[in-house]
């Protein structure tokens, strides 16, 4: 069965799945769903540069970085800094911005890990947006204020994540603790718990070893704060000690490919949750690995890989992908 994907899908496909290396996709998010909520349907590039313009002068008030890359400062950084300090005007400001705030992220707004969505929310002809009727269905009356929240909290996530990124541990410790708080409301997935083990024929996914006793966690293998959904391709289950080593980290490259065999596995069974799998990550084997590295490699530019995995764990020994029958690539 086909699966119908509504343009709030694609909405959301741009903000969680957008290669997040800077924040300006989510910057221009809040744009439009404030032009969405409006009347114009032509927004030249002038106005944009100050709506956007106020909006990073709000945001950065707040201190945060707004790239991913430790010592690097975004254009807007710049500029907003240049005018708070007197350096520029406001106007000047404004006409750096329109110059050169928006030349990768205009045109690749729709593009989520280099394929572009079959709808657009706006056409751009170098001098102006117009915004279509899809934006307007989205956002007029004041629409799908979820989707105005999420756009918000992946923007508060990245800026935690890019501070990770450049300060100690011990200090951030509390923001991951705020956003861990703040993160929204998990869905319950304890009923996948039978689903998930049917592959894991009862061992732990990062150790390999038998779960007969204790305590078993589902984890998500790409940490929950900067994926931010419960897709059951990203979800295992390990005992609680190997969890609790894992923490919230990203692990090894190892335990991805793992986790690709395992899907593979999914996907061969014929279970269910296999149109599921094909939804979330792509129709041939190629394409699921790839937007499954894609989405890891994401993680890895804002959080980096925290955690090497369980001492003396080898993928080669692993008794589980022996069962997955991995070709292995050397
Ligand atoms: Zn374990």
């Amino acid at each position: 069965m086909q699966e119908v994907f509504q343009p709030e899908d694609f909405w959301r496909a741009i903000i969680l799945y957008g290669l997040n290396t800077a924040t300006y996709k989510i910057a221009l998010a809040h744009c439009l769903v404030e032009y969405g909520r409006g009347n114009t349907t032509v927004i030249s590039l002038e106005q944009l540069a100050r709506d956007f313009f106020l909006l990073y002068k709000e945001r950065l008030a707040l201190g945060r970085p707004q790239i991913a890359q430790p010592g690097r400062w975004t254009v807007m950084e710049q500029i907003v800094s240049l005018e708070r300090n007197g350096t520029i005007s406001y106007e000047e400001a404004i006409a750096r911005v329109a110059r050169d705030a928006f030349n990768d992220v205009l045109p690749r707004f729709h593009t989520v890990h280099d394929r572009p969505l079959p709808i657009s929310f706006y056409e751009f002809d170098g001098r102006a947006l117009r915004l279509k009727d899809t934006l307007f269905a989205l956002f007029a009356d004041n629409g799908h204020q979820e989707l105005l929240d999420e756009t918000s909290a992946r923007w508060d996530l990245l800026e935690a994540a890019f501070t990770l990124r450049r300060e100690h541990w011990e200090l951030s410790n509390d923001i991951r603790e705020m956003y861990l708080r703040n993160g929204y409301a998990r869905t319950n997935i304890t009923h996948l718990r039978p689903v998930l083990n049917g592959y894991q024929q009862n061992r732990c996914f990062y150790c390999g070893e038998d779960m007969a006793h204790g305590e078993i966690h589902v984890d998500h293998v790409i940490p929950r704060q900067v994926i931010q959904h419960d897709e059951v391709w990203n979800l295992v289950l390990a005992h609680r000690f190997c969890n609790l080593q894992k923490g919230d980290n990203l692990p090894d490259g190892r335990y991805l490919e793992k986790l690709i065999a395992r899907n593979e596995h999914f996907i061969a069974s014929n279970h269910p949750i296999k149109q599921k799998l094909i939804a979330s990550l792509g129709a041939t084997a190629e394409e699921r690995r790839h937007t499954t590295l894609r989405q890891y490699e994401d993680a890895k530019r804002v959080i980096g890989v925290g955690w090497e995995g369980i001492c003396g764990y080898r993928l080669e020994t692993d008794p589980l992908l022996k069962k997955f029958h991995l070709l292995w690539r050397s």
